[in-house]
């Protein structure tokens, strides 16, 4: 049962009594330590409910002040699946059992729907919120007593996890670990060959990385200037929406690296994701009536700050070009994994796409153009380290295409494997929405192959 207790081990030599926490930990049978889920956002969240629902102990640690952090930060976008495939079906039923009313299910939610309505009171049950470590980053995992070189009674040896909550460390083990943190906080930068230069990082005040929210947070910052938005993905394509919002009030630049603007707008009236198709119709508009000035495709080699604001120097078709007077820049260049706390690990990570090594084939985006993936569980997520998996958008690595409604058969499967329950976690299955045309250079006919290969379940 979840009754444990944590104890903090001091790691720093400092002899102040251990902090407070209500779970133990105990640590002569690994069979009796706690499983340890990482991040508390979507897919660790279901992750607990399944946890619970099967009476297996657990800790989960988010580093953020609340669950879903990193929805929070795009809060006031509005998702492009309905409430039906954002809801895990186990976490839905403990929910329901103690009252909660599930929301119209045809409904989009925006992020913040997400989290106050579904993921706060799942993170508030009896039966997760004793576990749950808020305002805990994790910043190294090992083998306990071992490095990654030693296999000697490797797989015997318990999990240390290393944490850092309010400015202290603490050290806590775990029979088998879950990495859901996602690669939200971990931007890629606009440097068109996705490396950090110095110059980013010291220009970092005019570049915002993520949607703004022109409403809310940022309401001022982007009145009366010149805004630079890089990326060619749906991030970009919301940012840009949003800024529109401010009518004359802003001028939108808009770079990336794409051969044509038309590559960015997707499968519009065609994808079956209504919302998403609308977005691409929307920028389509924006672009045609003027309101958006394109550089396609222009790689951004540097940028420096003159006294007339930011000026961004690349390459487009052969020449090198300046974008200049530039007062803001927000980047929408992608993500990609963390896997910095993880190096102790043994891991087996694909080398185009950082995600799963089984899963790359299933969608590396320079392969599949479909958002939807064939169903797959433990098997396929399955580490050289035992025991220990990457779910969720990590698991992606750098590939957009994570829908929670993936993850949450990921971790259906695995906690039925780590339970002892095999048969149950072969069998995978999944009814995803039907992402179709996601991109509109395909021919109908690579389309429906390219679709049959993701789609294993549709053709
Ligand atoms: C704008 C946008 C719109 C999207 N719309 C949809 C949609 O309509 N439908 C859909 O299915 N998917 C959508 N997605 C994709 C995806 O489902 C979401 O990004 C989802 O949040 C991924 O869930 P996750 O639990 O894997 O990761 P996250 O939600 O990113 O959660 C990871 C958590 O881990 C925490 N964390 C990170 N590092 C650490 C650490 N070291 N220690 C402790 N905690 C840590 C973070 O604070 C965070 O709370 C969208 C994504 C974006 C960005």
């Amino acid at each position: 049962m979840n009754n444990i207790e944590l104890k903090q081990v001091n790691t720093g030599g400092c002899c102040e009594p251990a902090a407070k926490i209500n779970v133990s930990l105990e640590t002569s049978l690994n069979k009796e330590l706690p499983i340890a889920i990482i991040g508390a956002g979507p897919i660790g969240l279901a992750t607990a409910a399944h946890l619970a629902n099967i009476g297996e102990r657990f800790i989960i640690v988010e580093s953020g002040a609340s669950v879903g952090s990193n929805i929070l930060s795009w809060g006031h976008v509005r998702l492009f699946s309905p409430w039906q495939y954002n809801i895990d079906k186990i976490a839905k039923k403990i929910l329901e059992n103690q009252g909660w009313n599930a929301p119209d299910l045809d409904q989009l939610p925006l992020g913040s729907e997400l989290v106050n309505e579904y993921l706060k009171p799942l993170a508030n049950l009896p039966e997760i919120k004793p576990y749950l470590l808020l305002n805990t980053k994790v910043v190294s995992i090992s083998k306990k007593g071992l490095d990654k070189m030693k296999t000697d009674n490797r797989e015997k040896s318990p999990f240390v996890i290393y944490l850092e909550q309010h400015g202290r460390s603490k050290r806590i083990e775990a029979r088998a670990v879950i990495d859901a943190t996602g690669t939200w906080s971990h931007p890629n930068p606009i440097n068109a060959d996705n490396v950090w230069t110095k110059e980013e990082k010291e220009l970092k005040q005019y570049i915002y990385y993520g949607i703004p929210d022109v409403k809310g947070d940022h309401k001022n910052k982007y009145k009366g200037k010149r805004v630079a938005v890089v990326g060619g993905g749906h991030s970009a394509i919301n940012t840009i929406l949003e800024l529109s919002q401010l009518n004359d009030d802003v001028e939108i630049i808009w770079i990336m690296r794409k051969k044509n603007v038309k590559d960015a707008y997707g499968g519009e009236d065609k994808d079956s994701l209504e919302a998403r198709g609308k977005l691409g119709i929307r920028i389509h508009q924006l672009v045609d009536v003027g309101q958006v000035k394109v550089y396609t495709p222009f790689f951004i080699h540097q940028f420096i700050k003159t006294n007339d604001g930011i000026a961004i120097t690349g390459e487009s078709e052969g020449n090198e070009v300046t974008i200049s007077h530039v007062d803001e820049i927000i980047a929408n260049t992608g993500n990609r994994p963390d896997f910095s706390f993880i190096t102790e690990i043994r891991l087996s990570i694909d080398f185009t796409t950082d995600s799963v090594v089984a899963l790359a084939p299933l969608i590396d985006p320079n392969l599949h153009s479909c958002g939807t993936v064939r169903p797959h569980g433990e098997e396929i997520l399955r580490q050289p380290e035992k025991d220990f998996y990457i779910v969720g958008m990590k698991s992606y690595g750098r590939a957009p295409t994570f829908l929670m409604a993936t993850g949450y058969e990921q971790v259906r499967s695995i906690v039925a494997h780590l339970s002892g329950d095999f048969e149950s976690a072969k069998k995978v299955e999944l009814d995803l929405p039907e992402t179709g045309v996601c991109s509109s250079n395909l021919s109908s006919q690579s389309f429906v192959q390219s679709c049959c290969e993701a789609e294993a379940t549709k053709c």
